[in-house]
Parts: structure tokens; C-alpha cells; sequence
């Protein structure tokens, strides 16, 4: 209805009168939709303030409530008249308060008998100016809490309001404020769906049902986490396991089939990982990283094709993902310092945590330099397709297939593969040097591999057909090209070629060998049985 493209740019008219003015007026504690403010400040504030609240040497259990509220339909029911009252004196001028006004005049709906009428209530949704309108509607309540509770205690988020209480009277003080201002606003209050949460050091049964028609609750979601009383995240992690598994069953049918593992990479990147980003602050901040962290590493197995049992530290650094740990530190840092800005104190536990994840931001921004190429003499480069300094010398092309790494974990590296001690077809030591060098069953892979690299680049050990070098050897992979754009190149073309080449590899020897893969069994397994 509003999607008309002339709307949209009246809108961005009015839109950058209202930022300036509005903003600067608009209570610190409400960050909806304010430049530069996204949902993590007040997560991070109120999970900070509760640690803090727990680590008060005179905390007692119970004492404490996070008390969050919620508006029936808030955005709705917004009184247009009282709107446009509330915007004078505010400096903004009344051309845009006329723009404004013809604005939602022309916002129509349609009934069954097609006559169109006025609403006479409601921002409207998707609109540009309607999350700064609403922000402006409701901030006279916001900044009456504020100065009630403290800055440290309030929490807005455009119609999502959350403080922190000191027992059962400062609750009813709230409801009684946000009651009143409800009735002049024509607002209402969705009891059922606001929920009192016991601040508490271990989870224990409530003691009681509710409040004045408001429910204790053992968790409730804020901003799209769940937090509990204890701040263990137990609620939390099914919850991400759920999503995540709805990413997994959507993505199944692509991953299995003909993409490659840089783009099954990409879709988890942007599909899954997303979750982690917006949650590991306060997974941090709670200090539950190590629980959270075998789930994101699952996940990414699990999308990249990989078997479970392969070790995390590699895999994070062969797919340049950061890890769980650095994810937070980075975003930890972001925010803290937004939060720095805008507040003039911020929660202890929350300072403390972002320092301590201070050197995990550091490696987070380095990753993106994760790839270098170092010319070594004259037309000749080493690529390092690992981060540095770790130590690493895992094969990509193990990983990125997973069933070399089966083999591997399974056998030795070096080691005959499967029960097979002599080679089926030649009748040699079957090590996996043989398969990947000499062994004429993998002639195909070998050709396939040459002719799909770039020419811009040789591969020395390729060149000497020394297979088993090169999967050695690809931490720094030493490859002769005419330049370094030629080298930079030459490297996309090596990955998709090796791994392409890779599963050649595998399948073939597997099948000469009369080895199942689904046989292999993976290391984690294995142990988990002996216990
Ligand atoms: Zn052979």
C-alpha cells in the first residue's frame, strides 16, 4: 500500500527533518531505530546490569525482576491526532508536520465493499518515519520510567520496554505508570504476554503465579533471546538448535547435490552463522561460549559435508571462519563501544568481558588477512591458504571432502588405507602415496586436476608429480607464477580444482580397494563405543 515509489521519497524527505530534530530529543534509554543503535546495546545492558545485580555482595535471590512489557498491536494504535499534538514544539517544521499529515491521510485500506477509508490510527508498517514517529509517541512514558528507575535500569526499544525492578513494589509502580499513560495514548498492555523474570543465581520453581494479572516467568525472549533467571542460556540453546536444524533441512537438497564447498560455505555463512552472530554477545557475556561452541562448530560440519569427529581448530582456520570466541569478542567490542557513547556508565561484567575478549576482536579483524601471498624468488610465490603462526599443516582438500580425513583419522597418514596392505591393482604397498602419485586408477583425477588450474600458475610440486607433496605442502603452497595478480588468481582455481580432484581421488581408491565409505568409521565413534 505504501510501497508507492513517490511515498517513499516524500518520506525521505520528511524522514531527515524528523532524524535531526527527533533524535537528539528522544530519551537515552530508547534506542529503537536510532542511528547507529541496533538491539544488541540494550541486550548487552540488561544482561550486563542482571550479572551485575548477581554479583552484588548483598544480592539475595528474588529480590530482583527484569520486568518486560508488552503492547497490544503498539504501532496500531497510535492516535494520529495525538501524534501531530506531540510534534509541535519540537522544532520540526510545519511543512514536513503537513507532509506528515497528508502522508498518513493517504494511507488507505480497502474494505470487502471496495470503498477505500482513512485510518484513523496506526503507523503504518514499512513506512520510513513510522519507527522514528513511534520512538517520538511513546518517549514522554520512556523518559518517565527513566527518571523513575534510573538509566541503568530502563530499556526501550521502540514499543519493547524492559526494567529492572528492587522487589514487588517498584513492579507495581511500573504497571501502574505504563496503565496510566496507556489509557491517555490508547495503548494497551498485552498482560499475558509481559512476564516478570526472577533475577536469581540458580534456577529455582516460582513462588509465585503473578502480579496484577502479570506472569513470573522462568524465561522470557527478550529481543529474540531467551534469558532465564540464572543466565545459563538453558533456554537458548534448543532454541538455536531449532533454527539452525530448519536451516539444515531447507539447505539439504542444494548441499548434497552439485555445489561446491565454497558455496555451501557461503550459504552457511549467511544463513547460520547469523544466529551466532546476534546471540554470542551474550552467550559471552554469560559465560557459557565452551556449551555454545561445539554447536557452531557442528554446524558448520554439517554444512560443509564434513564428518563430525574432524578437530575444530583446523577446520575454523582451513574455512577462515572466525570462531565463536572471536565472534563475540568482535561484536562485544562494537557494541561496548556504542554503549560507551551513548551512556554515561555501562554494566561492570559487560567491561570486564569485552576486555577479557579484547584479543579475540584483534584476531577476528586479522582473519581477513588470513590469505597471503609472499613472493619467494623471482616468479615463483608461496601461498598460504592457512592463518599463520599455529602451526596447522592439516590438508585442505582432507577437509573439504571429509573422507580423506576419515582415512586419516582412521589410519595413518602415511599408512595402508582401510584393511588393504597391497594394492589391488598393481600389487604394491597401498599407501596412500601410491594412490594419489602412481596407482593407475587415479590417472583421470591427476589429468582432471592439471587441466583445471589456471595457467597463470604452476604448482612446482605438481609439476613433479608429487600428489602427496602438495596436499602436505598447501599451508604454503609454492606455486611459480608471472606475478602476484596471476598468483592471487591462480588460487581460486586451485581450490575448486583440488577439491573437485580430491573426491576423485577418494572415490576411485575406494573403489578399487572394495572399501565402503559408510564402513569408515570415525574417530569419535570409535571412542565413544570403548567407553
Ligand atoms: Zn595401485
Amino acid at each position: 500500500m505504501i510501497s508507492s515509489p513517490i511515498i517513499k521519497l516524500i518520506e525521505s524527505i520528511a524522514l531527515k527533518e524528523l532524524k535531526e530534530k527527533l533524535e537528539p530529543q528522544i530519551c537515552t534509554t530508547q534506542t529503537g531505530f536510532i542511528t547507529g543503535l541496533g538491539t544488541q546495546v540494550h541486550i548487552l545492558r540488561l544482561v550486563g546490569k542482571m550479572i551485575d545485580i548477581q554479583d552484588d555482595p548483598y544480592f539475595k535471590s528474588g529480590n530482583w525482576f527484569a520486568f518486560f512489557v508488552d503492547f497490544k498491536s503498539a504501532f496500531d494504535r497510535v492516535d494520529h491526532t495525538l501524534l501531530f499534538q506531540k510534534l509541535l514544539n519540537t522544532g520540526i517544521s510545519s511543512r514536513t508536520v503537513n507532509i506528515l499529515k497528508l502522508l498518513y491521510n493517504s494511507y488507505h485500506f480497502s474494505l470487502p465493499d471496495d470503498r477505500p477509508r482513512r485510518i484513523k490510527s496506526g503507523v503504518t508498517q514499512g513506512s520510513l518515519v513510522s519507527p522514528l514517529l513511534y520512538d517520538w509517541y511513546v518517549n514522554d512514558l520512556v523518559s518517565n520510567l527513566t527518571g523513575q528507575f534510573g538509566i541503568e535500569h530502563t530499556f526501550a526499544y521502540a514499543d519493547d520496554i524492559a526494567l529492572l525492578c528492587l522487589g514487588y513494589s517498584e513492579i507495581r509502580a511500573a504497571i501502574s505508570k505504563i496503565e496510566t499513560w496507556s489509557r491517555d495514548n490508547g495503548a494497551l498492555i498485552n498482560k499475558k504476554k509481559c512476564g516478570i523474570l526472577p533475577i536469581r543465581k540458580r534456577e529455582m520453581p516460582l513462588s509465585r503465579k503473578e502480579l496484577e494479572g502479570i506472569p513470573f516467568v522462568q524465561t522470557y525472549k527478550y529481543l529474540g533471546v531467551p534469558l532465564d533467571s540464572s543466565l545459563t542460556l538453558k533456554y537458548l540453546e534448543p532454541y538455536l538448535q531449532e533454527k539452525l536444524k530448519k536451516f539444515t533441512l531447507r539447505i539439504k537438497l542444494v548441499l548434497r547435490s552439485i555445489v561446491g564447498t565454497k558455496t555451501k560455505l557461503n550459504l552457511w555463512q549467511n544463513y547460520a552463522r547469523c544466529y551466532f552472530d546476534y546471540f554470542s554477545p551474550t552467550i559471552a557475556l554469560c559465560g557459557q561460549t565452551s556449551k555454545f561452541a561445539s554447536l557452531f562448530t557442528k554446524s558448520l560440519k554439517k554444512a560443509l559435508d564434513l564428518p563430525l569427529h574432524i578437530p575444530n581448530d583446523p577446520l575454523i582456520k582451513i574455512t577462515g571462519v572466525p570462531s565463536l570466541h572471536q565472534i563475540a569478542g568482535y561484536h562485544l567490542g562494537n557494541t561496548t563501544e556504542t554503549i560507551r557513547v551513548r551512556f554515561a556508565q555501562y554494566p561492570t561484567s559487560l567491561n570486564k568481558t569485552t576486555t577479557d575478549l579484547s584479543r579475540a576482536a584483534e584476531e577476528y579483524r586479522a582473519l581477513k588477512t588470513a590469505v597471503s601471498i609472499k613472493e619467494v624468488s623471482h616468479g615463483s610465490y608461496t601461498l598460504d591458504l592457512l592463518a599463520e603462526g599455529h602451526g596447522y599443516e592439516r590438508d585442505l582438500l582432507g577437509l573439504s571432502t571429509g573422507v580423506f580425513l576419515n582415512l586419516r583419522c582412521v589410519h595413518t597418514l602415511e599408512g595402508p588405507i582401510g584393511s588393504m596392505r597391497i594394492c589391488p591393482t598393481c600389487g604394491v604397498e597401498a599407501t596412500q602415496r601410491h594412490f594419489l602419485n602412481n596407482c593407475p586408477i587415479n590417472e583421470e583425477a591427476r589429468n582432471l586436476f592439471r587441466q583445471s588450474i589456471s595457467t597463470a600458475v604452476k604448482i612446482l610440486a605438481i609439476e613433479n608429480d608429487d600428489f602427496t607433496t602438495f596436499f602436505t605442502s598447501i599451508r604454503n603452497l609454492l606455486v611459480g607464477a608471472t606475478n602476484q595478480e596471476a598468483a592471487e588468481e591462480g588460487l581460486d582455481s586451485i581450490l575448486k580444482a583440488a577439491i573437485k580432484a580430491a573426491k576423485m581421488f577418494v572415490s576411485k581408491t575406494l573403489q578399487a580397494c572394495a572399501v565402503n565409505p559408510s564402513t569408515l568409521q570415525p574417530a569419535e565413534q570409535k571412542e565413544r563405543k570403548k567407553n
